[in-house]
């Protein structure tokens, strides 16, 4: 094993495998980088992969380490590398009877917590002008992250009125949890602590598999993630964990730097080692970033140096406004991106994702191909969730929040009254709505325009629920797509909105097929369970491409732990960043200058500061002052030139890519040779109908899933195929993905 490119003290942490480690060192230090060559050392010293447990922050950084450590030593499968979350998934997978729940439980979302506590906030007559959800969901989640229940924050509240009713809240939301046999994020951390803390065997068992664990960005863990940590090592303690107390950005999440700063005192024999040098960023920009957080008093004073080049000055403007803020970095990043210098290469990281609507438009405008990584949006955009729902009732039929989602959607007139009709019916005979709503009575029992439409529902997702294993996702979600109306109903409207969400649809089609064919490349099997908790527990920084050749666009939070040459951080103003909650909290105040120090610390070569004169946010405009860390950060490293407002100038346009008269849309050519969405349209149509047809004994055919087969028999409502590659199979007649060949 190489570990010659580590310098002296990253190999040391590299050789130190036995007993508690701390690396606690600056940005770009190679923390990472040296956790990935001690897993590969590891494994070259003849440890299994199976024994090493790797926690990193997102489920990218995770694909990310193990594409290394392959890289490094060759196929490694069977290593768990993954984030607290999917780590926590997996264990109550395996052990899910032991955990209070069902098999394929699903994990809720915040936009089903939202809309679960919705419901109840209804149902108990409570004011959401009082009580917001927002304000009872993070009381909800803070408690969840003490690890306290209803009972003990009960115990532990002053009693009065608001403490009641957030206690009658809290208890009834984790009750219809339950009942819907279901788990939001929080649950995940707590239940595996507590399956871990019950079942001794259970710990056992994960204690002694996993021989060797490691934890990357260690700082912003919070106190029950630290917890499972410390349950998982104590037997035999080998644990390193990763970190710097300087980027710790969510304590509001329930991070707990102690965690770090306590380390020592957790596990007395951990061998402490700090990284001094950074290897990413030149020497301004170090300089800088270290000018900034200097002013944090609770921190461990620590300076990174580095061997590279000065390179530029910052380069700080301050523009009129904050479209002449975006049009700024679009025609920089148009200036500099040339030869060496892809699009690929830029990152415009923002303090909230409402800013990123302004650069959205200037680089459409600079016809400059970006990827926007806003929160969920790809999960949240209406259309996705929907369907999502669709397919979590496929799983788990009495997942309530989902079914309320899709019973009226599309609409089948079956309005709130209803609805409550059903769900009380539903509770009397202690069965799914789902069953209810498949019950011929209870259809004859609804208004009379409703009938059809959820009988065919209700049809449609029981039979892929019995074809379930029959059937590849994709074919799934083509029959739930067009056998329950939904795409029909979009189609119907002719507008442009809707023509935006078949093609959004037609999007996360393509999102399946690429889930099915890493799976198959895997030779692993797709299922539709992994498929859903993958969309569950994927963080905004999933669906991060490097090497896309486009510029990135993300929120500092979510750019956590990566890199690029070239970084613009907008909106260097009070009141945005630092928010204007900070301003008058230390504590606050001081994790909004950590965020701005991993900011700062993402770029390599180039770093760019801007802040707006007068600035538009969530429909408010206002004049702005500049960020208190601009008055903090050393003026010397800061190139002035950009500080005069920019003057757009006529000449510009075209030396800069951006759009002149010509190319503005009016004169682009209306001839169209191919679309591709009409032709994924008549796809997915043919796919989901493709068992109406025909067959009888003899016929050859071809299945989506098994391959080629031949029909043995055919019954009224099941047809039986042998194939070549999995034998026999009856499936069923009008869903079962096969064409005649
Ligand atoms: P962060 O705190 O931002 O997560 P980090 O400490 O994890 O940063 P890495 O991402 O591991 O730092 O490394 C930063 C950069 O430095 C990477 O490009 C990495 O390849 C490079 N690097 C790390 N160690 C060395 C080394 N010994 N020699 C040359 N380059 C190195
Ligand atoms: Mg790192």
């Amino acid at each position: 094993m190489n570990l010659d490119h580590l310098n002296t003290k990253q190999r040391e942490a590299a050789l130190h495998t036995e007993g508690p480690l701390l690396i606690l060192a600056g940005a770009g230090s190679g923390k990472t980088a040296t956790m990935t060559h001690r897993i590969a050392y590891l494994i070259e010293q003849g440890m299994s992969p199976y024994k090493i447990l790797a926690v990193t922050f997102t489920n990218k950084a995770a694909a990310e380490m193990r594409q290394r450590v392959e890289k490094l030593v060759g196929n490694c499968s069977g290593m768990w590398i993954l984030t607290f979350h999917s780590m926590s998934l997996r264990m109550l997978r395996e052990h899910y009877e032991e955990a209070g729940y069902e098999r394929n439980f699903v994990v809720y979302d915040t936009v089903d917590q939202k809309a679960l506590l919705k419901n109840i906030l209804k149902e108990q007559n409570i004011d959401v002008k009082e009580y917001p959800i927002n304000y009872i969901s993070a009381i909800i989640s803070k408690e969840k992250e003490a690890d306290r229940g209803p009972e003990e924050y009960k115990q532990q509240q002053e009693f009065n009125l608001r403490s009641k009713i957030i206690y009658n809240v809290y208890k009834e939301y984790q009750k219809q949890l339950k009942k819907n046999n279901a788990m939001d994020f929080d649950d995940l951390l707590r239940n595996t602590l507590h399956l871990l803390r019950n079942y001794p065997s259970i710990l056992e068992e994960y204690q002694r598999r996993f021989s060797y664990i490691m934890v990357d960005e260690y700082q912003d863990t919070n106190h029950i993630q630290y917890q499972i940590i410390r349950l998982l090592a104590k037997a035999h303690q080998n644990l390193c964990v990763v970190g710097d107390d300087d980027q710790c950005i969510y304590e509001w999440r329930g991070a707990d730097i102690r965690n770090i700063l306590d380390f020592e005192k957790d596990f007395p024999s951990a061998k402490v080692i700090k990284l001094e040098q950074n290897y990413r960023s030149c020497g301004n920009i170090l300089e800088a970033a270290h000018s900034v957080i200097r002013n944090n008093r609770g921190r461990k004073d620590k300076k990174l140096w580095t061997d590279q080049d000065k390179g530029h000055k910052i380069v700080y403007s301050r523009l009129s406004n904050d479209k002449e803020e975006a049009s700024y970095i679009a025609r920089e990043i148009a200036l500099l991106e040339g030869p060496g210098r892809d699009y690929d290469q830029f990152a415009i990281l923002y303090r909230t994702n409402a800013q990123s609507r302004n650069f959205e438009d200037a680089l459409r405008r600079a016809r400059i191909p970006y990827q926007i990584l806003s929160g969920f949006s790809f999960y949240e955009r209406k259309e996705t969730k929907d369907m999502i729902s669709y397919m979590r009732l496929v799983v788990n039929p009495r997942d309530e929040i989902a079914f309320l989602r899709v019973i009226n959607e599309p609409k089948r007139g079956i309005g709130a009254k209803t609805v409550e009709k059903l769900t009380a019916l539903a509770n009397i005979r202690n069965e799914s709505l789902l069953d209810t709503i498949s019950d011929e009575e209870v259809i004859a029992g609804l208004p009379a325009k409703a009938r059809d439409s959820v009988r065919q529902m209700a049809e449609t997702i029981n039979l892929c629920r019995s074809e379930k294993e029959n059937l590849r996702i994709s074919d799934i979600y083509d029959n739930l797509l067009v056998r329950t109306g939904y795409m029909k109903s979009l189609e119907e409207q002719h507008t442009q909105e809707a023509d935006a969400r078949i093609e959004n649809l037609l999007d996360f089609k393509s999102f399946i097929y690429d889930f099915e064919k890493e799976k198959s490349i895997l030779n692993e099997p797709a299922t539709l369970e992994e498929f859903l908790e993958k969309v569950a527990t994927d963080g905004d920084a999933d669906k991060y491409e490097t090497e896309s050749g486009k510029v990135t666009l993300m929120t500092l939070h979510s750019a956590k732990g990566l890199e690029f040459p070239v970084v613009f951080m907008p909106g260097m103003e009070d009141g945005l960043f630092p928010g204007h909650r900070s301003i008058d909290s230390e504590e606050k105040l001081e994790e909004e200058r950590r965020l701005c120090y991993v900011g700062m610390t993402r770029a390599r070569e180039r770093l760019f500061l801007t802040s707006a004169e007068y600035r538009v946010l969530y429909g408010n405009g206002d004049f702005t002052r500049e960020s208190i860390f601009m008055r903090e950060l050393d003026s010397r490293l800061l190139d002035s030139a950009g500080d005069a407002v920019y003057v757009p100038r006529r000449s510009d346009n075209n030396r800069l890519g951006i759009s002149t008269g010509k190319s503005d849309g009016f004169n682009e050519p209306e001839y169209r040779p191919y679309d591709p969405l009409q032709y994924a349209k008549k796809a997915v149509k043919s796919n989901a109908m493709l068992g109406d047809k025909e067959f009888s004994e003899g016929d050859k055919v071809e299945h989506g899933k098994f391959g080629p087969g031949l029909v043995l028999e055919t019954g009224e409502k099941t047809i039986t195929v042998v194939f070549d590659s999995v034998g026999i199979k009856k499936l069923a007649k009008g869903m079962a993905p096969l064409k005649k060949l």
